[in-house]
């Protein structure tokens, strides 16, 4: 399982690997400017909640890198979150932002707390304390948080109104944070887009490999924010989704499970446990199911050196943040299953992210025919230099995405100029 300090430490391993591979293209000085994060803020948020107690609740920003534009990267809740876990998550957010070509730099929050255990009340209260906390450190040209694990578009939409309030404005100009609710200035998509980001990354993959959608089995843990709409995407587009997990059980069928059926199961109890169709599973055992396509779309550290060689999938596409570590990496490259990085495969929800501040900076609307059509056209060609690159390079597609992620860093650090 994840330990608070893996996510940071594989972050670290995963960009040292990319600095040896560059060591004759990159100067190494530049490389100190990005080793370590440009900001590590910790506070302590205090609300009142309904029981008309004080809580205390750790939270953390990290701004890893601004070297392409404002930090950009989520707020996570969960009650584990550590200051470097936030900080390995900001790394990766750079590398993402700059893979997939958005004018952001890498960022990320953290909030120590159980979502679960609160009420609606109190997580609001919570989340408008944060944002009061933060604000200094949120803004378009400064750090631009969205949601992540344990946050959602409706906290997003607090955020909005605590910082509009925040200036006396009855809302802000420019955009402050994404993923929030289409009325207050979102974008249409946005909750879809990672999941339907990772659909076309395991689509161009299939291809690759001279394989149909249409019939290839696939596994997803987590049935969540990705997980659920990337299994919605490939049922609709004729894949056979087996098996699906979440926090609390798996379900499995061989046949194929009726996603829509499990959406509506798992609205209804709040989990995939007890569906009907499907026989239950420990969702570790499920990770392990053969397949085409497995999507971990849940916590990270889920593929270890303890589980990688028993993964039965041919393509592993990343939906969450981090989920292989780098020794099951290695594992899993050895025995030719084909992994989709996570700072290629999820990346959709960022760059849909980039779409909704380019259209609250420019008060503009854009239609979600258009917002799906340019996370498609992005993701493809995206997708398309890291595998030419991987080839070329007769390596693995995380260390092509690193590579042309850190290439793209650098480029920007030389634009600015050495000095501080
Ligand atoms: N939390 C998401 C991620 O890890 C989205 C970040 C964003 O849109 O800023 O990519």
């Amino acid at each position: 399982m994840a330990g608070t300090q893996s996510i940071l430490s594989d972050a670290k391993e995963n960009f040292e690997k990319t600095a040896a591979l560059l060591k004759d293209e990159v100067d190494g000085d530049l490389l100190l400017k990005i080793r370590l994060p440009k900001e590590r803020i910790e506070m302590r948020l205090t609300p009142q909640l309904s029981d008309r107690k004080i809580h205390v609740f750790p939270a953390f920003v990290v701004r890893h890198s601004d070297a392409l534009g404002p930090a950009k990267g989520g707020i996570r809740m969960t009650p584990e979150v550590s200051l470097d876990d936030v900080n390995g998550l900001a790394m990766e957010m750079t590398w993402k932002c700059a893979l997939i070509g958005v004018p952001f730099g890498g960022g990320k929050s953290g909030i120590v707390a159980d979502p679960y255990k609160l009420n609606q009340h109190d997580k609001e209260t919570l989340v408008r304390s944060f944002a009061r906390n933060a604000y200094r450190h949120i803004g378009p040209q400064v750090y631009v948080p969205a949601p992540d694990m344990g946050t959602d578009e409706a906290d997003m939409g607090y955020i909005k109104d605590t910082i509009s309030h925040s200036m006396g404005q009855a809302t802000t100009q420019g955009c402050y944070v994404t993923g929030k609710p289409v009325i207050l200035g979102g974008i249409p998509g946005r909750r879809e887009a990672t999941g339907h980001g990772v659909v076309i990354c395991i689509c161009q993959a299939l291809k690759m490999l001279g394989m149909e959608i249409e019939g290839a089995t696939a596994i997803v843990q987590g049935f969540g924010n990705v997980g659920e709409v990337a299994a919605r995407a490939l049922h609709e587009l004729g894949a056979r989704v087996m098996g699906v997990s979440d926090l609390f059980g798996a379900v499995y069928d061989p046949e194929g499970l009726d996603i829509p059926a499990l959406s509506g199961h798992a609205n209804r109890s709040g989990s995939v446990k007890g569906f009907s169709d499907g026989r239950e599973m420990d969702g570790q055992e499920l990770l392990e199911m053969p397949c085409d396509v497995l999507i971990p779309a849940a916590a990270g550290g889920q593929i270890t050196a303890a589980n990688a060689s028993r993964i039965a999938a041919k393509v592993v596409a990343e939906g969450a943040n981090s989920p292989t570590t780098p020794q099951a990496d290695e594992i899993l490259a050895d025995r030719d299953v084909l992994v989709i990085p996570d700072i290629l495969c999820n990346a959709g929800g960022v760059f849909v992210s980039y779409l909704e501040y380019a259209q609250e900076t420019q008060q503009e609307q854009m239609a979600v025919a258009r917002v799906e059509g340019r996370l498609r056209d992005r993701m493809i060609e995206r997708f398309d230099q890291v595998w030419s690159l991987a080839r070329e390079r007769k390596g693995r597609m995380r260390d092509a995405a690193m590579i042309l992620s850190v290439k793209t860093v650098c480029s920007a650090l030389t634009a600015r100029g050495y000095l501080p």
